[in-house]
């Protein structure tokens, strides 16, 4: 992480929200389902709680004005809260927002209003009520801070006021101003703590998946590469074939496998024919296309377990393994039949190629491909001479 990605990540001391507004939008996109589930849950405990007073209201004021307004105003009340409940359901967003629980919060103070109003003695238990909203709202409901700010600075002045109002002397109303005060500090604080917290965590989240990701794409970068290096390691760089360390070491493995399960291994070299004069008559690059043209013929009559590499310049080898030389001059034949038919073209000039074959089996005698090898370039110099485009095989002695 650098200078300027932690500068972005940088918490408000203050509201305990990012100061960059596209994390804090972010952030709270993350946690706005859980919030908004855990708001539903306190707004219906809330709601409940609210009514839970109504049989002791009952029973306190009879049937009487009183008992009726507070009656509607707690219904009100709990109708707002299960209403914002039910629609968080399908709007989580409105957590972030923060207004619309601001608002049905607010609106809950017109409770402590009538209360000073009609039952003026119940003073010390509606401010110890009040202590304990005041600190839960900063605790329990997911709201931003700054807006629960908002809803203590109109709660402590919805009571003050109904209390200067009802004729509450100075030294009351300070000591009702220290009593309201404290348990917004300890709630703000505590709410600052949580939030500050949780969006460190957030940061630490953000910082383990961004260097998960980094981590992912150069395992995917060194795949990448480890591959292509062993294709340039196993392969001809302009036929596609497999190269001399290749081809020699699939040889090895399938002399092993013949000899164990005594079968037969032909080896074959493939020369193309007066290919110098093609060369020269047409230049270097028409030579390299039909080079790789060459290679996608003779690749057409083999098997998938048959091997064919690039034995020099415009010289192949082929290894077929279960295949003794019999069977190899027919594969042969055929790549000698399509080479001599294809006709192959290359910026408006056509060519027809042929090359002469030379079979070798293995034999018990043979202790690794160089001796295979030179029985059949043998046979290829036969082959040249007795006017090349011929597929010639060494019988074993
Ligand atoms: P022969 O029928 O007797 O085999 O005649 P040839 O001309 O094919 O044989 P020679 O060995 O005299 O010439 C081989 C030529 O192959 C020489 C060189 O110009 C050409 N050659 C070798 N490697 C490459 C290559 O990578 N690209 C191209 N374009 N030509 C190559
Ligand atoms: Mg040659
Ligand atoms: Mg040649």
């Amino acid at each position: 992480m650098n200078e300027s990605q932690n500068k972005s990540y940088k918490i408000s001391p203050w509201t305990a929200e990012f100061r960059d507004p596209v994390i804090e939008r972010d952030y709270c996109r993350t946690v706005e389902r859980d919030n908004a589930r855990f708001l539903r849950v306190a707004l219906v405990i809330w709601g409940t709680l609210l009514m839970v007073f109504v049989p002791l209201e009952w029973i306190a004021l009879g049937n009487s004005t009183a008992f009726y307004v507070l009656f509607a105003i707690r219904l009100l009340n709990v109708t707002a809260l299960l209403t914002l409940a039910f629609l968080l359901r399908a709007r989580p967003h409105w957590v972030s927002w923060g207004w619309p629980v601001t608002i049905v919060t607010i609106l809950g103070y017109l409770l402590f209003f009538a209360y000073m109003r009609y039952i003026p003695d119940s003073g010390p238990l509606g401010l110890a009520v009040l202590m304990l909203l005041l600190f839960s709202l900063y605790v329990f409901v997911p709201n931003r801070i700054p807006l629960n700010n908002l809803i203590a600075v109109v709660g402590i002045s919805t009571v003050m006021a109904s209390s200067i109002m009802a004729g509450l002397d100075a030294v009351g109303l300070l000591y009702m101003a220290i009593l309201l005060i404290w348990p917004v500090g300890v709630g703000y604080f505590t709410a600052l703590r949580i939030s500050t917290g949780n969006r460190r965590a957030y940061h630490l989240l953000q910082q383990a998946e961004q260097s998960n990701s980094e981590l992912q794409r150069e395992i995917r970068r060194r795949q990448q590469l480890e591959k292509e290096l062993k294709w340039q390691a196993q392969t001809d760089p302009l036929t596609g074939l497999f190269n001399r360390r290749q081809y020699e070491l699939l040889f090895n493995q399938e002399m092993a496998s013949a000899r164990r399960n005594k079968t037969p291994l032909t080896l074959g070299l493939i020369d193309l024919d007066h290919f110098k004069a093609i060369n020269d008559k047409y230049g270097h690059d028409l030579g390299d296309h039909v080079l790789c043209q060459v290679a996608d013929i003779l690749q057409q009559p083999l098997r998938d377990s048959d091997i064919i590499g690039r034995f020099g310049g415009e010289e192949f080898i082929i290894i077929l393994p279960r295949t003794d030389v019999d069977q190899a001059r027919v594969v042969a034949e055929r790549m000698r039949l399509a080479l001599s038919e294809t006709i192959i073209s290359h910026q408006g000039q056509t060519v027809v190629v042929s090359a002469t074959f030379a079979l070798a089996e293995l034999t018990p005698e043979d202790k690794d491909i160089n001796s295979v090898i030179r029985r059949a370039d043998d046979a290829l110099y036969e082959g040249k001479d007795s006017g090349r485009n011929c597929v010639v095989c060494v019988r074993a002695a």
